[in-house]
């Protein structure tokens, strides 16, 4: 019973927050169009974990998992509660975040009350007692690249509670056809920039030309130096620190002044184990963002960092099957008999140096 309230409770909070969003756009989009974006089962309030709002969710009809448009943002647990209610097709979409300690007292009595009764209080709440903010925003792309300084007005002012760019990114994913498992990788890094995608590129680049040869074979990823990319590398290839698949390395001013010419953009050394021959293989890559601005004319330097960066996130995507137009190899090596890519992580060791990557004077 008590995990059905506690169910209930955040189930019920959610379609609140739907049925708000609903209201403040007059009715809500066509269920084709329907997007919820929100960290729902990460933020944990008052020791209570988030999750059942991730079915109360769907109260803004149409969004579900299974078609991209429910997605889970990640966040620490310490963070508000927050949902995004999205209509791709206009463009109109809702920002709310739950008060925190507004809960405190319903969640403290939670035992005494029935399904029904915290269904109704709930139910009850003014809206402004409930959520700190509840505002409605147009997000989409081409309508904010085409003003840039309005936009940028309502990022200063943090009207989506300092996610302004998370969202904006995210949201505008699903409509231009982002694939599902960049889209996951930008959801883990919570936000979808470039950076991420240079991660996608750089997979997709290993599976063309530095393949797995079965099924039981993986990577293990040393990234030098570690930037937005490291988390689709975790998402996607499932190489994560805690199952020994992968390490980082971050490079001193002084690694930085002597990279030998062509190592001056890499990424990471990825490896893959060479079961007949007992060894580890490895592949040096770099990545080339000064590729990406000289095709694209795009500058993540210029203007306001969060419009170049949305222009750049929509531009790649073209371009997702074209990796070598970016990536190239720096380096293939094969370590020694009884030596594992773990021994190139190892405090002293500088990867770089051995991997003669550093000019010698
Ligand atoms: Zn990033």
């Amino acid at each position: 019973m008590a995990a059905e309230k506690e169910y209930t409770f955040w189930n019920s909070l959610a379609e609140r927050a739907a049925m708000e969003a609903r209201t403040m756009l007059t009715r809500g989009p066509d269920p084709r169009n329907a997007l919820v974006l929100t960290n729902a089962g990460y933020a944990v309030i008052e020791s209570h974990t988030t999750e059942p709002c991730l079915d109360g969710s769907r109260r803004w009809k149409g969004a579900s998992p299974g078609k991209a448009t429910l997605l889970e943002v990640h966040s620490a647990r310490s963070s508000a509660l927050w949902f995004f209610f999205y209509d791709m097709g206009s463009g109109d979409g809702i920002y709310c975040e739950v008060k925190s300690g507004a809960l405190s007292g319903m969640l403290s009595k939670l035992d005494t009350l029935s399904l029904k009764q915290i269904r109704s209080l709930i139910g009850a709440i003014p809206a402004g007692e409930l959520f700190t903010t509840l505002v409605r925003e147009n997000v989409k792309a081409e309508k904010l690249l085409a003003n840039p300084d309005g936009w940028n007005q309502k990022v200063q002012a943090k009207v989506f509670g300092g996610r302004e760019f998370a969202i904006v990114t995210l949201a505008n994913a699903v409509p231009h056809g982002t694939p599902y498992d960049l889209i996951k990788s930008a959801l883990f890094h919570d936000h979808y920039c470039p950076g991420v995608t240079s991660g996608y590129l750089l997979l997709n680049y290993l599976e063309k030309h530095f393949p797995l040869r079965s099924p039981s074979d993986k990577y293990f990823v040393l990234s030098i130096p570690p930037w937005c990319k490291d988390d689709a590398f975790l998402t996607l290839l499932n190489a994560t620190p805690g199952k020994s698949g992968y390490a980082l390395y971050y490079p001193t001013n002084d690694d930085k002044a002597k990279l030998k010419e062509e190592a001056k953009e890499i990424a990471g050394i990825f490896f893959r184990r060479n079961a007949e021959k007992g060894l580890w293989e490895g592949m040096v890559l770099s990545f080339s963002f000064a590729k990406v601005t000289q095709l694209s004319g795009i500058d993540t330097s210029k203007g306001y960092g969060w419009d170049s960066r949305l222009k750049m996130d929509l531009w790649l995507l073209d371009y997702l099957d074209r990796p070598e137009l970016f990536i190239g190899p720096i380096l293939e090596l094969s370590l020694k008999p009884g030596e594992s890519p773990s021994d190139l992580a190892r405090p002293g060791v500088n990867p770089l140096e051995r991997l003669q990557l550093l000019k010698t004077p």
